[in-house]
């Protein structure tokens, strides 16, 4: 069966389109499926987001749109992926961390031998050290000795901390590195490169410039289950080249002031590539991104994107979470950064539901219980009350 091919566009810019094709490519190709992650944004985010230097790639989408190159040279298995300076970086203040703990390791370990000398001679001169010292109540001997016992004590409570560590960072590593092999052969990235920004003006003059990046794709779309394309925020040829070759069009929302504002555009444009270019494209989604539940704008502009798309708006809202803007420092996209964060959770929930699995739906006494009410949710749970009212699940608070 071909790809489902998806366009993840808002001509406004930060909404959280390169987030977005990172994060669900990735999670969907955790889920399993095959996933080739086009970048199709000369600013590059998406391709060093999974860790590649937009800098150094020699081959990119631009060879293939603009030369016509077979789409196959410029693809790259995710786990071939190598780290870009920055996460470069990163990892070397990570490695010389790791030293510092080796290097407390070691003097732990010569404390230790050091101390076992020690206990060598105290026996050997078969002292018992305890009597003897409660013999000196005044020798500054003691105080000496009581020194040392407690820097023993301390160094071997380092150097059990420094084993833990140890340990813990093993378990990391081994976690991640079972994890990326479990991605090996099912995701894929054609990376952006610093010549993509030329590219809008090349195309101009190309013949059938609008249909480039649907023509390469035929000859491999069968050999995966989703094609994501992040595109750059703006309506110029490569988003119209993506909406062209897209079997349908994902459209991430930030939840702030004028978060319609923009989309009768977008929607105008959606309009005309159906009507001149691709009148199969469909709207996949409308996703809510960067919620603050804290706030009450975040509840309003939900309700009026859920008002004016309705049952287009995923039931996943992304909320704003830390974790998912430190993620591409790294190189990494969230399930490598922080698999338990809630960005990567909501990124999962998010690839599930376009999947097609449909969540559990939770039991009146939970709904209940998200919205606060504990005592009517206690006596539902006692049978005391029965509640037949259908509770819109919408409402829940994100953790
Ligand atoms: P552009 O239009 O420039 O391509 P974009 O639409 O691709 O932007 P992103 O780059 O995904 O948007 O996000 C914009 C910024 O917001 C980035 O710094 C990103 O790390 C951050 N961001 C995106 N989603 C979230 C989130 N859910 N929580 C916190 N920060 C986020
Ligand atoms: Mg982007």
């Amino acid at each position: 069966m071909s790809a489902k091919i998806i366009a993840i566009c808002n001509q406004k810019g930060g909404t959280g389109k390169t987030t977005t094709a990172v994060n669900l490519g990735t999670a969907l190709a955790a889920a399993g499926k095959r996933v080739l992650l086009i970048d199709l944004d000369p600013q590059g985010n998406s391709t060093s987001g999974m860790g590649l230097d937009k800098a150094k790639e020699a081959r990119s989408i631009y060879n293939v749109i603009i030369e016509e190159i077979p789409i196959r040279q410029a693809i790259k298995p995710y786990p071939e992926v190598q780290p870009t300076k920055d996460s470069e970086e990163k990892t070397a203040r990570e490695m010389s961390n790791l030293e510092n703990v080796m290097s407390n390791l070691e003097t732990g370990e010569k404390l230790m031998s050091n101390q076992k000398t020690a206990e060598k001679l105290t026996s050997s001169l078969d002292i018992d050290l305890a009597s003897e010292m409660s013999n000196l109540p005044k020798n500054s001997k003691k105080k000496d000795a009581e020194k040392l016992m407690s820097n023993l004590k301390s160094e071997m409570s380092n150097l059990e901390t420094g084993e833990k560590l140890m340990s813990n960072l093993e378990n990391v590593m081994s976690k991640q590195k079972s994890e990326m092999s479990n991605l090996i052969g099912k995701m894929s990235i054609l990376p952006s490169n610093v010549d993509l920004t030329g590219a809008e003006i090349e195309l101009v003059a190309v013949m059938g410039r609008e249909y480039r990046l649907k023509k390469a794709l035929e000859p491999i779309k069968d050999e995966y289950d989703f094609i994501i394309m992040d595109s750059p925020p703006s309506l110029g040829l490569l988003t119209i080249n993506s909406l062209t070759a897209a079997t349908s069009i994902l459209i991430p929302v930030q939840c702030e002031y004028y978060a319609l504002e923009g989309l009768t555009q977008l929607m105008n444009t959606i309009a005309l590539v159906r009507d001149n270019l691709n009148p199969a494209l469909e709207i996949e989604g409308v996703l809510l991104t960067m919620a603050d539940y804290r706030t009450r704008l975040t509840q309003e502009v939900i309700a009026e994107v859920r008002q004016h798309f309705k049952d287009k708006v995923y039931r996943t809202v992304i909320p704003r979470n830390i974790r998912l803007t430190e993620a591409p420092s790294y190189g990494k996209p969230i399930l490598f950064y922080d698999k338990d964060s809630i960005g990567a959770r909501k990124y999962n929930e998010l690839a599930e539901e376009i999947i097609g699995v449909e969540p559990a739906e939770p039991s009146f006494a939970n709904r209940i219980k998200t919205q606060g009410t504990k005592k009517i949710a206690q006596a539902v749970e006692e049978n005391t009350i029965v509640i037949s009212e259908k509770i819109p699940v919408e409402n829940q608070q994100e953790k």
